[in-house]
């Protein structure tokens, strides 16, 4: 067990109060498996003709002509290129506001429903019980952040969280970043507890003052200095006083 003093909680996601694997085999196949089906049921409508012009761009084009040649079938070339950028982890704007919009039709339906440990949601409880200030930090969009949390697999959580940062804040290996955080959080640093599978988060957030704990998951990459670090294999061995 470990107990900390600390009036805010900040939390990762991935690999700490949820799976990596839920993002990875469950959101990106999701989105993939439902491109052809978008695309065919949205062309022309004005939400797919932007993704298309920000794709436009991610591919280094001017206009959509350039690549949509008017012989060609312009649905299945769309679908080929999504995938294409999908199967190459192709990191794409135009790809990005796609895929957000086909996994927020997958949670409002309630084909998607966001992991948690088992451990995630009565812990926040506890916390929140206490008086404690939750907070996220993501590298994945606040937009996202917010959908995840208000669909997750004991329902809509995003009352307990004051606020959500993510990488418009900077990069969550940035010690800057931690900083704004602080600041934006009011309190001193010292009063913020930060849980991340990342060791490099880590070590950024101590640099700017914070607490940090270390979440050991399954399915997590393993950590070298693992003992550099202190931390929890669940939340049950977290106290937060
Ligand atoms: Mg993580």
């Amino acid at each position: 067990m470990i107990e900390l003093s600390a009036q805010v909680i900040l939390l990762d996601i991935e690999g700490t109060t949820s799976s990596i694997d839920f993002v990875h085999k469950t959101m990106f196949p999701f989105a993939r498996e439902r491109v052809s089906g978008f695309v065919d049921k949205n062309w022309g409508e004005s939400m797919l003709e932007e993704c298309i012009a920000l794709l436009t761009k991610d591919l280094g084009h001017e206009t959509a002509q350039d690549w949509l040649k008017p012989e060609t079938d312009h649905v299945q070339t769309v679908v080929d290129t999504v995938v294409g950028m999908i199967d190459n982890d192709v990191k794409a704007t135009g790809l990005k506001h796609m895929q957000g919009i086909i996994w927020k039709e997958g949670f409002h339906s309630g084909e998607l429903v966001a992991h948690l440990y088992e451990d995630t949601a009565p812990a926040l409880a506890r916390w929140k019980a206490a008086g404690k200030d939750l907070r996220i930090y993501s590298s994945g969009s606040v937009a996202a952040q917010k959908l995840f949390f208000g669909h997750s697999v004991v329902g809509d959580l995003l009352d307990l969280f004051s606020a959500h940062y993510d990488t418009t804040t900077g990069s969550k290996k940035e010690t800057a970043s931690y900083e704004k955080i602080a600041t934006d959080c009011r309190v001193d640093a010292r009063e913020i507890v930060f849980i991340s599978d990342v060791p490099a988060e880590l070590d950024a957030a101590a640099a700017a003052g914070m607490q940090t704990v270390l979440s050991i998951r399954p399915g997590n990459a393993a950590v070298e200095n693992v003992d550099h670090y202190q931390s929890v294999g669940s939340f049950e061995e977290l106290q937060v006083t």
